[in-house]
């Protein structure tokens, strides 16, 4: 390759040897809505591949399962062949070592994300500091999105179509007519 890459971070960039730069979108995703998918799409223009994480979190009960937000993500991500989706439980840098991360992916929507992402990205680099954390930022019109709104609007029987792909639409009507 015709540049060079220096190794701040002096714990070797795993995924620049194999000539592949991987990030790791890591997040609850219950449910995607369009912002998540906007932070994924400029995500995968970046990167060589990106791989979408639902983090298995036993303490936080969500409205969709793990599967079914899985699912909703393959679907309303399937247009972008770089981007992947998986399940994990535990240590989010030990899982982005692992599959040889360069970078964690973050969305800043406002200030109010602001603090909580900055903790954890030093924390992250501290127990990790081969592995980035990059914050991107959605379109202006994503930016007071949140699953816990949209869940909050659809169950109040609000129109959800704007803010999260169709198969969440889907799934959302289907899920509170069951009572969930
Ligand atoms: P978590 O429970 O880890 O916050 P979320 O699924 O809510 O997981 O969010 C995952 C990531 O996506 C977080 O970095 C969050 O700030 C970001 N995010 C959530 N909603 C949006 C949005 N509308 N636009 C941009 N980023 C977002």
């Amino acid at each position: 390759m015709g540049f060079e890459i220096f190794d701040l971070a002096g714990g070797g960039l795993r995924g620049v040897e194999k000539g592949m730069r991987l990030a790791i979108y890591p997040g609850s995703f219950d449910p995607i809505t369009n912002g998540h998918v906007d932070v994924i799409s400029r995500a995968a223009s970046l990167f060589d591949e990106v791989l979408v994480a639902v983090a298995i979190n036993d303490a936080k009960q969500g409205l969709f399962t793990m599967e079914e937000r899985v699912e909703m993500i393959r679907a309303a991500t399937g247009r972008f062949p770089n981007v992947k989706v998986v399940a994990f439980e535990g240590l989010l840098v030990e899982f982005a070592r692992k599959q040889g991360a360069v970078a964690v992916v973050r969305g800043l929507r406002a200030v109010s994300d602001f603090e909580f992402e900055f903790q954890m990205a030093l924390m992250n680099r501290k127990l990790e500091p081969a592995i980035e954390t990059v914050f991107l930022t959605p379109r202006e019109e994503y930016t007071y999105l949140s699953s816990r709104i949209v869940k909050e609007i659809a169950r109040l029987g609000g129109p959800v179509d704007a803010f999260v792909p169709g198969p969440v639409v889907e799934g959302l009507r289907k899920r509170l007519r069951m009572g969930g």
